[in-house]
């Protein structure tokens, strides 16, 4: 199985907000499970399409390690539908390597999302959960963890972010499933 490449702060891609999921091919399935394994190699909990290249709007997230009744899912399309409560913790991304800011977000959301049988769920989610979805639904929509803190300290970590910006891949076409 070839790895797949995270694409790093920089690249165009975690920039643009992603294609709406349409008609999946058949090894879709296969797909994923690569995702899941460039996910897990590096100790990731959330990882959207366009972290891997992809310009379609769904993710991946493996609550179980922080929720023992939860499991790993794919959310195809999702949307948040509500957002109630706030919460701030420190988060960290898998396109931003070592850098841990704290964010403020929503401390419950309701999501609208396709699961792989392509049935329409709608579901609330509460701390933990509903902080890795949103990370993950603002990849998809083009939006990074840093771009949510505040300019001062946006200002503290502006030297790392160039340096990763330097390494990272930056490619502009997407790659296809
Ligand atoms: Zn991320």
């Amino acid at each position: 199985m070839e790895l797949l490449e995270i694409y790093q702060f920089g690249s165009p891609l975690l920039k643009r907000k992603t294609q709406r999921v349409g008609e999946l091919p058949d090894h879709f399935p296969e797909f994923l499970e690569r995702m899941y394994a460039a996910m897990y190699g590096d100790d990731g909990i959330g990882l959207s399409a366009n972290q891997v290249g992809v310009d379609q709007h769904f993710f991946i997230a493996d609550f179980s390690l922080h929720e023992k009744d939860m499991s790993r899912e794919v959310f195809i399309n999702p949307e948040i539908l509500e957002s109630t409560g706030i919460d701030t913790l420190e988060e960290g991304c898998l396109s931003v390597p070592e850098i841990h800011e704290k964010v403020t977000r929503a401390y419950r959301v309701k999501v609208r999302y396709e699961n792989l049988k392509r049935e329409v769920i709608e579901k609330e989610f509460e701390g933990f959960p509903a902080r890795v979805i949103q990370h993950e639904i603002d990849h998809l929509n083009g939006v990074l963890f840093v771009e949510r803190i505040s300019p001062l300290k946006r200002s503290f970590i502006d030297s790392k972010l160039k340096k990763i910006a330097e390494k990272g891949i930056t490619q502009t076409e997407p790659v296809t499933i």
